[in-house]
């Protein structure tokens, strides 16, 4: 989903204020990797620092959705701002999450308020991606723990004042994080030492420190849920939400880098449109896709680790490339230190690291799919906020692809066989008129379970999806464009799968008035299912060198087929040659609107 007209209150607050607060200042403060003090004390005022605190303790309580919509956002005008929120927010769930009562009262109202100000402290000198290696110890000595040891990269490590803190409380536990702990941790004794600000690629302006603790006195009534031995599992569910908010952060990046492309490109009309902008746009819009998916599975109290590591990989590695496509894009001006650019190249390869190396994601997310394979229907969808009947739809859309499509496929296939039998099954399931609307005899199912109904179709065999997404192309132009009389005579007929559509939305078909008429002549050179359809959808180019779609029967005067062609795949789609020779066809044409053939690009991406 697009955020700009986000209809959600805070996500336009914070637009607006991005757009006159921080954009006009951030490029400045970033050179200066100056600490953006004002910005911080205006999102203190938006609530920002109790995004996800719940309303009891002060916070504003906002869904992951939203939240990942507010951090895109302030992506857009400066990453680093994001850097400000996110430890913070962790720091803050950890204690919601796994913190006792007494310690959600004591800790969330002044996380929220953005006066107790939170950090993460988990990466040593010695340990990133292993956290295990951590050597930090946190030893008990009557109501205290005493903690000794370095934490480094951590984020608003100087500006912040109360961190949440992994331990080794039992330096024998096998395995180590069995004898880990995690403490919340306000700064006030000598014993802790900001000793260094850590200077970076990118990033800047956000501090990043080295922490170094001697003998530092922490009371025990700050051990997370008051027990110990379960740090490491405390600060890894944070993760969750710390990937899914890398992943808002890429698409925030990459949606700022990309508006830079584009208006270079539109004020350099001349110039040749970079074919790349194409591929950019598509990986930012998987990005935002990716994202909210995740941030949906959060809302909805879903497992998500697998999801938000996907979203959290794809989103930055895709953040990277669109900052360097930025470059190139502008040319010399990309590495210009007065324009936005060159910061997306230097903010984005931070979130290659942050919350997890994308190495180790990799490592995760194949392992949990190896472990979790089978568990949802459709390689990656959930199926959770669908509507119980929306939800049966699909199942039985799987186990008839299992019990009758997969056993037949590929003999079927080889001997480039119709499948007719299958199809007149989908007929009786009610799939071949899965969008036409009820009146007329179909399902009227929306846009979303149609496509995932072929996605299992196309799981069993390619040519069943392209069958029924072509049939159902022309219904849904039928319906949709068709006269009232069209509608009443072809679409029960389409919803039983006694008349089958083919699209034939390619061509050199040009159409000619003749009165009230219209003649069409010229070739389409593929048109699939053609040997067995009965209704053809026919784009083709009038007098007026406009677009129009014209329905045209199988057995109208001048219409004929080449024998089925031989393909690469798809076979026993009895894909044909289509020629028009003087077609007469009566009636107004069908407006060629973009929604049918998006409809037909919908078919092939499912
Ligand atoms: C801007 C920034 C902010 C940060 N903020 C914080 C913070 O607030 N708090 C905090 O605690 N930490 C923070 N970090 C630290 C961050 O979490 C670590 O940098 C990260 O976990 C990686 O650890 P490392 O840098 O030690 O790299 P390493 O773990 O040493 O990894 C180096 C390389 O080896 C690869 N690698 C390591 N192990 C494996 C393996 N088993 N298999 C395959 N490849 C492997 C990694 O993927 C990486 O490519 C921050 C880091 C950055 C850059």
């Amino acid at each position: 989903m697009r955020l700009a007209d986000n209809p959600r209150p805070i996500v336009a607050a914070v637009r607006r204020f991005v757009e006159k607060e921080v954009r006009p200042v951030a490029s400045s403060l970033e050179h200066a990797d100056r600490y953006p003090h004002e910005l911080v004390a205006r999102m203190k005022e938006l609530g920002l620092f109790g995004a996800l605190i719940p309303r009891e303790y002060g916070g504003l309580g906002l869904d992951s959705t939203t939240y990942a919509m507010v951090i895109e956002e302030l992506c857009r005008g400066w990453m680093s701002l994001a850097g400000v929120i996110n430890s913070h927010t962790i720091a803050a769930l950890i204690v919601l999450n796994h913190g006792t009562d007494e310690q959600r009262r004591r800790f969330l109202p002044s996380f929220s308020r953005g006066e107790a100000r939170g950090g993460l402290c988990l990466t040593e000198p010695h340990a990133g991606s292993d956290v295990q290696a951590i050597r930090t110890v946190a030893r008990r000595q009557g109501d205290t723990y005493l903690i000794t040891g370095t934490k480094m990269f951590v984020t608003n490590g100087r500006e912040g004042n109360t961190f949440a803190l992994l331990a080794r409380t039992d330096t024998a536990a096998n395995p180590p994080h069995k004898g880990m702990s995690c403490f919340i941790v306000e700064k006030g004794h000598p014993g802790l030492q900001v000793v260094k600000s850590i200077g970076k690629l990118g990033y800047k302006g956000v501090d990043t420190a080295e922490l170094v603790f001697e003998e530092f006195p922490v009371p025990a009534a700050n051990l997370v849920g008051g027990v110990e031995g379960r740090g490491f599992k405390h600060v890894m569910s944070g993760l969750e939400t710390g990937r899914i908010n890398i992943a808002a952060r890429a698409v925030g990046v990459a949606q700022a880098a990309f508006d830079a492309a584009i208006h270079h490109v539109r004020a350099r009309r001349a110039r040749a449109i970079p074919p790349i902008l194409a591929d950019i746009a598509t990986r930012l819009g998987a990005s935002r896709l990716l994202t909210s998916w995740a941030a949906g599975m959060k809302d909805r109290g879903e497992r998500c680790d697998l999801e938000a590591g996907m979203a959290k990989l794809y989103a930055s590695e895709a953040a990277q490339e669109i900052a360097v496509a930025a470059v190139r894009i502008l040319g010399e001006a990309g590495a210009l230190t007065s324009l936005d650019v060159e910061r997306h190249y230097r903010d984005t390869p931070l979130m290659l690291i942050g919350e997890g190396t994308n190495e180790i994601q990799r490592l995760v997310i194949a392992r949990n799919l190896l472990e979790r394979y089978g568990e949802q229907p459709g390689a990656l969808t959930s199926l959770e906020g669908l509507p119980d009947e929306r939800k049966q739809m699909i199942l039985a859309a799987r186990q008839f692809v299992e019990k009758q499509v997969v056993p037949v496929a590929r003999e079927s296939e080889r001997a480039r066989r119709y499948p007719a039998e299958i199809v007149e099954t989908l007929g009786d399931l009610g799939i071949l008129g899965a969008i036409v609307p009820p009146e007329h005899g179909g399902l009227g199912l929306d846009f979303t379970t149609y496509a995932m109904i072929l996605e299992e179709l196309a799981r069993g065999w390619t040519t069943l999806a392209a069958i029924v997404s072509d049939h159902l192309t022309v219904a849904h132009l039928t319906a949709r464009s068709g006269t009232a009389e069209q509608r009443k005579r072809l679409l029960p007929a389409m919803a039983r799968g006694d008349l089958m559509g083919c699209a034939a939305l390619a061509g050199t078909v040009t159409a000619r008035r003749a009165g009230r008429d219209w003649v069409l002549s010229g070739t389409i050179p593929a048109v699939d299912n053609a040997s067995h359809g009965a209704l053809f959808a026919i784009l083709a180019r009038t007098d007026r060198e406009r677009s129009a779609c014209f329905l045209v029967e199988r057995n109208a005067k001048g219409l004929t087929l080449s024998a089925p062609l031989d393909t690469l795949g798809a076979r026993g789609l009895h894909t044909c040659e289509v020629h028009l020779k003087g077609v007469r066809v009566p009636g107004p044409a069908l407006a060629a609107d973009g929604a049918v053939l998006a409809l037909a690009r919908l078919g092939i991406a499912a």
